[in-house]
């Protein structure tokens, strides 16, 4: 999802890093039929499941979703949106005011579990079913189900008439198996934030009125002109956490070969506000996939949709639905960012309601990484400090407000959705382009190559991904995934005094560590004639060091107990015109300014900062 930021509180949370993946997980494979009301916007639906437990334990109870509940007066999701310090202006009260006919519901739910009837009782979101039979370890079982549903007035991502007038976005719309896992239920109330899922097929057939067109998660099956007459459309997609589709009489559909394995889909109103903008769309939505496949890897699906639809941007398997009243760069953005998505949720699908930095921290880094590569300068303004600027930014005047909540708290119980925003975007996004001043910008680069290729499709947990990095680096990081994950500790090193010892031809510069999470420094001492030393300081407890860039010297590591550092610099009578820590603008020092010296006058050299 693309971020909404707005106001502030304060909290601190401290859990383990964890979230390892343990060699199992669980696999859904559903049939879904459903028939559409579009009078009345309900549909009646069924469904077979075949549920393989691959979990070493019995199962005796399983969750499903009921998404569409949260959408009445009164649901958890309404009273968040309505006492949170700072709510979605999207939400607001507004489930609060829905007249019954508007409202979203899930029921009259019957299931069994291989034809033996199954308790359901249903908790708002959540749907508790007791089974009649466990569900062994190794084993699976046949559960066919029967429900009625309203899909609600378009509020939050899914709904009938969003503001641009596309008539049905159709997210989070069936009762969805909640994930067990090592680390047990994942069988959160849904409240408007993140989503978890199992893998798993979908054969869905759907059958609205003549006419209509369906924009949808899969391959479609039925010739898409004769679904569009009869009204009956078939799609399936295997390998996916979700199956999402959107639906409106008046959408044209454009389709772009991005090589002959993969199809790129763009689906909208038509509207000359902005038909431009989706004329020109394509282009860049293609160089970003080009891009994201050899950055990162492989995107693994045979077709990839931007749909008009939703309230925003929001993320599906093998689709977005994005709202299409934007300007060029907004559009590119949005669009950038959701497919970004592919890679890192849809694919390597951590448990994003824990996880969100792996989520939208990870997504972030590879959209700014993807807009930088294929957005020229006629779209955005280069940034000063690169392409990460914002996000270092954001989450430093967080940091620096008081008001961060550590990025281990869960995505639905942070104190203000701000603070959840900077947190999963900004922060997440800062966690991985600093690596880069640990291990090294290639190594990292090639780190998350890496972890793509072994964890797609594995829920891969925080640990999975620290241990990538370490093995890809050869340097410990647990200290600065519990540090950046698990507190909100800051950082910030200053230079201390500078100093001629001995001789002209020595300098002693004393470095400080005024912050509380340590990192390793990089100190560039730049000269008269324009040239440089580089030197790079690693800390003790990474038991080695990134690679040197040509001609840097490596310091002594540096014990995170120690305030202070010392360092004697050969000048070889050059004169010293400038002095700076973290030149490259990879660490989130919170405070830049202690971080340079400059010296503007021939003379002996002495500072000395109080
Ligand atoms: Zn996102």
């Amino acid at each position: 999802m693309k971020n909404i930021i707005t106001l502030f509180c304060v909290l601190f949370s401290s859990t383990l890093l964890l979230g390892q993946y343990p060699g199992w997980q669980q696999k859904v494979n559903y049939t879904i039929d459903v028939k559409m009301d579009t009078d009345l916007h309900q549909y009646a639906g069924e469904m077979q499941v075949r549920y393989f437990n691959n979990s070493p334990d019995d199962l005796d109870k399983v969750f499903l979703y009921a998404f569409f509940n949260a959408f009445q007066p009164g649901s958890m999701m309404d009273v968040r949106s309505r006492t949170i310090i700072d709510p979605d202006s999207r939400v607001g009260s507004r489930i609060y005011a829905l007249p019954l006919e508007e409202q979203g519901w899930i029921k009259d739910v019957e299931l069994s579990l291989n034809g033996i009837p199954c308790k359901v009782s249903i908790e708002e979101t959540i749907i508790v079913v007791e089974l009649p039979e466990s569900i062994k370890a190794g084993t699976f079982g046949d559960f066919s189900m029967t429900w009625n549903a309203q899909v609600p007035r378009q509020i939050r991502r899914s709904g009938w008439m969003n503001k641009e007038g596309v008539e049905y976005s159709m997210t989070q719309w069936y009762p969805k198996f909640c994930e067990y896992d090592h680390e047990g239920w994942h069988s959160h109330p849904y409240v408007g934030r993140e989503f978890h899922g199992i893998w798993g097929s979908y054969d869905v057939n759907i059958h609205l009125p003549s006419g209509y067109k369906i924009a949808a998660t899969g391959i479609i099956k039925t010739p898409k002109e004769e679904a569009i007459e009869s009204g009956d459309w078939h799609f399936t997609a295997t390998n996916v956490i979700d199956f999402a589709w959107a639906a409106d009489k008046k959408y044209v559909y454009d389709s772009i070969e991005v090589d002959e394995n993969l199809t790129m889909n763009f689906v909208r109103i038509p509207n000359i506000i902005y038909d431009d903008q989706w004329a020109e769309l394509p282009r860049f939505a293609v160089q970003g996939m080009r891009f994201l496949n050899d950055f990162i890897g492989r995107y693994p699906y045979p077709q990839y949709t931007v749909a008009q639809g939703g309230d925003g941007g929001m993320e599906y398997p093998m689709m977005t639905l994005v709202t299409a009243d934007r300007s060029l760069p907004s559009l590119v953005g949005v669009t950038i960012h959701e497919m970004s998505h592919s890679w890192f949720q849809a694919v390597v699908a951590t448990n994003e309601s824990l996880y969100e930095w792996m989520d939208e921290g990870f997504t972030s880094w590879i959209e700014s990484e993807c807009m930088a590569a294929i957005s020229p300068t006629e779209m955005t303004k280069p940034r000063a400090g690169g392409i990460h600027a914002y996000a270092y930014y954001g989450y430093i005047q967080q940091a620096l407000s008081g008001n961060e909540e550590a990025l281990s708290t869960h995505a639905d119980h942070y104190t203000t959705n701000r603070a959840y925003g900077v947190a999963a975007y900004s922060k997440g996004e800062v966690l991985v382009e600093q690596l880069g001043a640990i291990i090294g910008d290639e190594v990292r680069n090639e780190g998350m190559r890496e972890y793509f290729k072994v964890w797609s499709f594995k829920h891969p947990g925080p640990t999975d991904f620290k241990r990538i990095m370490e093995k890809t680096s050869g340097i410990e990081l647990d200290w600065y995934f519990d540090y950046f994950v698990n507190t909100t500790h800051t950082i910030d090193y200053r230079i201390s005094e500078v100093s001629h010892i001995k001789s002209k031809d020595i300098l002693n510069v004393l470095l400080e560590k005024v912050g509380t999470m340590p990192m390793p420094q990089d100190l560039r001492i730049t000269y008269n004639d324009g040239s440089t030393s580089n030197y790079h300081i690693p800390l003790v407890i990474m038991r080695g060091n990134r690679q040197l860039s040509d001609g840097e010297e490596l310091g002594e590591d540096w014990p995170w107990t120690n305030p202070t550092y010392s360092m004697e610099i050969k000048t070889e009578g050059k004169r010293v015109v400038k002095i700076e820590l973290d030149p490259n603008l990879l660490i989130a020092d919170t405070n830049r300014e202690n971080n340079l010296v400059e010296f503007k006058s021939r003379g002996k050299i002495e500072f000395t900062r109080e």
